[in-house]
């Protein structure tokens, strides 16, 4: 007589380890009560989504806040779904966010001893706990064509029931030890199952650490476990991944909660302690005022290279994910007025629920914090490295004076209230541009100077041909401020704001209306940076030039 052995050992002839060899191979990790072993799993399907930057970021964190452990695992088992090259360049983004893991898959190499991190490599694995559950009655091999399961579908529609391979459906779950001994050895193709034991008229109570405790309706579905090609479901392989791997805390997407019954089902079978898990909240974002996920195909920001790109700087999207994954952490920014994620700790409790809401603005508030707490050196330095690969106008501009650059940059910033006037590298340039003598030419070219027009024109002209000898930088702002106003006043603006805001009938114009027209001709626009710090930068010979050009245009 046939025996499920004899079979197990007709599929699986080369495993010869077994799952208690596995055991001791991946022993329990000794870590302090508390600690949390987590992992982000990424498939390398082609580029690093946002929400999934959003998960790595919190089993990193809940790794760090408890001593534990946080490693990457390359989930490859899809052959046809893989890009080339897509995995290193996971790896390299999670280092620009610092997203450091203990342990796994590094792209190149890879480090730990719960390895290989990439499914790929782990196929005995796999076989070795399959081969043991062909022996338990607990998989089977399915011979089901995908004729033969459309078919299925097709009278599982019309007759109203659930579709999918289970119960009376499964029509090889009880085929003959025997039967299915002598159609492998007659190379019909065919996978292996699951061989479920649920009902899915029950409903059975399952623990999530942020939703709580919920009743999910229980699996009965005989899921392929073993593909044609001998790689493994994400189903299967995670089962087996993070009971090998000792993972504690299972940290990932919502979409994965109604698997949820199925998983616990397959370590229950294995006896495998089953981890805890959180689904985490999807990213979500407004659309003709409905709540959609982030798409792909839609959205430029569901792709973390769109922010790197822009010259977000990688920390900033961090902070800005934190505030979504934890109001919490909002209420300490707010106490704190601390930004450092590493000194809030993270609790699943503020967790939102109903999906996070991509908010750009939000992420424009915490960004433009965070730059303008930088020292002119570091946004210096970062913004020229962004520049070398994104924007070649603006390395230009560096490179013919860094130490210019770096004045420009310290415009406002090192006070109490700093100017919050960049949210992302990419919005340097065009707000410095004017410093920069031919930029300036093409901006006069194009938009010409943006005067105001209740201002006389020839009262600005005036204004203008007597300014040159009043320029005064070589002292403090006011000592130029005060040249300024007697300028101002000799052609006739009022400088005392008190009496010009009693009666401004009586004037032609204010100080403030002075300085707003050296606005205009040094940089064409109206509102800008402190004036005293552009003219310093600028120069007495380039300031004279910039009038007369204005005054010709008038
Ligand atoms: N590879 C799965 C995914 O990319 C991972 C899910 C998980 O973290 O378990 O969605």
């Amino acid at each position: 007589m046939i025996t499920r052995n004899d079979l197990a050992n007709l599929i699986f002839p080369d495993i010869t380890e077994t799952i208690e060899d596995l055991e001791k191979r991946y022993p329990e990790r000794k870590l302090k009560e508390g600690s949390y072993v987590t992992r982000f799993a990424p498939s390398p399907t082609g580029f690093l989504h946002t929400g999934s930057l959003f998960t790595a970021m919190i089993a990193h964190k809940i790794a760090k806040d408890t001593d534990g452990i946080f490693y990457i695992r390359l989930e490859d088992t899809d052959s046809k779904r893989e890009v080339e090259g897509s995995a290193g360049k996971l790896i390299d983004q999670l280092e620009k966010f610092n997203i450091l893991p203990n342990e796994g898959f590094l792209g190149k190499e890879e480090k730990g001893i719960y390895g290989p991190y990439k499914q790929s490599l782990r196929r005995d694995i796999y076989r070795t706990v399959i081969k043991q559950m062909i022996i338990d009655d607990l998989a089977y091999p399915c011979f089901a064509t995908p004729e033969d399961l459309e078919k299925l579908r097709e009278e599982q529609t019309a007759l109203k029931e659930i579709t999918g391979y289970y119960g009376k459906y499964a029509i090889y779950r009880n085929l003959s030890v025997e039967e299915a001994y002598n159609k492998i050895q007659n190379n019909e193709p065919y996978v292996i199952r699951f061989k479920s034991k649920g009902d899915h008229n029950n409903k059975i109570k399952v623990k999530d650490m942020i939703r709580g405790e919920l009743e999910l309706t229980q699996n009965d579905q005989d899921i392929v476990i073993l593909k044609s090609d001998g790689l493994p479901t994400y189903h299967f392989a995670h089962v087996v991944d993070d009971h090998f791997m000792r993972t504690n805390l299972v940290t990932r997407g919502e979409e994965w909660l109604p698997s949820l019954p199925l998983h616990i089902e397959m370590f229950s079978a294995l006896h495998f302690k089953a981890p805890k898990y959180a689904h985490l909240p999807v990213i979500m974002k407004m659309e003709d005022e409905k709540r959609r996920k982030l798409s792909k195909r839609k959205d430029p920001e569901a792709s973390v290279d769109y922010f790197l790109e822009k010259g977000y700087e990688p920390y900033s999207l961090l902070v800005y994910l934190m505030t979504i994954a934890n109001s919490n952490y909002e209420d300490y920014i707010v106490t704190s007025k601390d930004l450092n994620i590493d000194n809030f700790k993270y609790s699943f409790k503020k967790m939102s629920l109903d999906g996070a809401l991509f908010d750009n603005e939000k992420l424009n508030f915490y960004a433009k914090e965070i730059l303008s707490r930088m020292k002119k050196e570091e946004i210096a330095s970062k913004s020229y490295e962004w520049a070398r690969t994104y924007d070649l106008k603006l390395k230009e501009f560096i490179e013919k004076d860094y130490s210019r650059y770096e004045t420009i940059l310290n415009i406002e910033r090192e006070k109490k209230n700093p100017r919050k006037d960049y949210a992302k590298y990419s919005d340097i340039y065009p707000i410095i541009s004017f410093f920069d003598n031919d930029e300036f030419n093409n901006l006069v070219k194009s938009n010409g100077f943006d005067f105001n027009k209740n201002i006389d024109k020839e009262l600005i002209k005036e204004f203008l041909i007597n300014y040159p000898s009043f320029i005064k930088l070589d002292e403090d702002e006011s000592s130029w401020y005060n040249k300024t106003k007697e300028c101002a006043e000799k052609v006739g603006f009022c400088v005392d704001m008190k009496a010009y805001k009693a009666d401004p009938s009586l004037y032609k114009g204010s100080i403030n209306d002075a300085c707003e027209i050296l606005r205009v001709v040094i940089t064409t626009r109206r509102v800008t940076p402190n004036l005293f710090a552009i003219l310093s930068i600028l120069k007495e010979e380039e300031i004279k030039r910039r009038i007369d050009l204005a005054i010709s245009s008038l």
